[in-house]
This record gives C-alpha cells, sequence and structure tokens, in this order.
C-alpha cells in the first residue's frame, strides 16, 4: 500500500501542486484538469478505493469531504456549486488507487455523468 503516484506526492517525492495540506488529508490540482477548479483530495492514509474504507476511517472520510467544500467555498464556488466525485474500481472509472475525492467546479456540470 502507498506505493500510488499519490503516495509519491504525499511523500513529496514527486511535484505536484498542493493548494491544501492538514495532518489528515492532502489536496492539490488535477493533472488533466476536467473543469477551471479540479482538485483533488486525498488522505495521507493509503487505502486503496473506496470500497476498502472501513469503519474505522468514517472520521478521515467526512474530513475529505468537508476539506473539498471549505475550499470550495475559498474559492467562491459554493453559492453557484460545485461536484464531488470518488471514482471506485474499473466501472467507476478508477484509474489511480489510492483513495480520493474529486472536486470540480466553476462551470456547469452534466447529469447523468459519462
Ligand atoms: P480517478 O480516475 O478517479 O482515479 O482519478 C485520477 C485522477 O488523477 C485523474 O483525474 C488524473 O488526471 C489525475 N492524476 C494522475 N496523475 C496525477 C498527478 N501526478 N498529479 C495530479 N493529478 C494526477
Amino acid at each position: 500500500m502507498g506505493d500510488t503516484i499519490f503516495g509519491k506526492i504525499i511523500r513529496r517525492e514527486i511535484p505536484a501542486d498542493i493548494v491544501y495540506e492538514d495532518d489528515d488529508v492532502l489536496a492539490f490540482r488535477d493533472l488533466n484538469p476536467q473543469a477551471p477548479v479540479h482538485v483533488l483530495f486525498v488522505p495521507r492514509k493509503a487505502i486503496a478505493t473506496l470500497d476498502a474504507a472501513s469503519a474505522e476511517d468514517a472520521e478521515l472520510l467526512g474530513k475529505l469531504l468537508l476539506a473539498a467544500a471549505s475550499y470550495a467555498r475559498q474559492e467562491g464556488l459554493a453559492e453557484k456549486g460545485y461536484r464531488t466525485v470518488v471514482n471506485c474500481n474499473e466501472h467507476g472509472g478508477q484509474t489511480v488507487f489510492h483513495l480520493h475525492v474529486h472536486l470540480l467546479g466553476g462551470r456547469p456540470m452534466h447529469w447523468p455523468p459519462g
């Protein structure tokens, strides 16, 4: 566990545009942004997928969402709105197996997603 591209970013082994960090959470801009604001919120703890999270991670999962909401508010996205996404495994479109919350904002989002 931990040896993903996001693990390397957390350990500062590769660069990233980090916009927020605390004891539990790191947030950095997505390399391939899908909206004017596209930031990934990752736990320092290496949990591979949402499916791999357990009850002991409940507080950490809440912290990820609250950090995303707080950042969205700070960036002036909250009033118009934004989207948070957690992709899980193959059909969810997950490509990096270190749990993360996408925050997308700055344009209208569509539903259903692709
Ligand atoms: P997912 O498909 O939900 O697993 O999302 C993985 C996301 O990580 C994608 O949006 C990628 O563009 C993004 N990504 C991959 N490598 C990096 C990186 N080195 N720095 C920032 N974002 C990355």
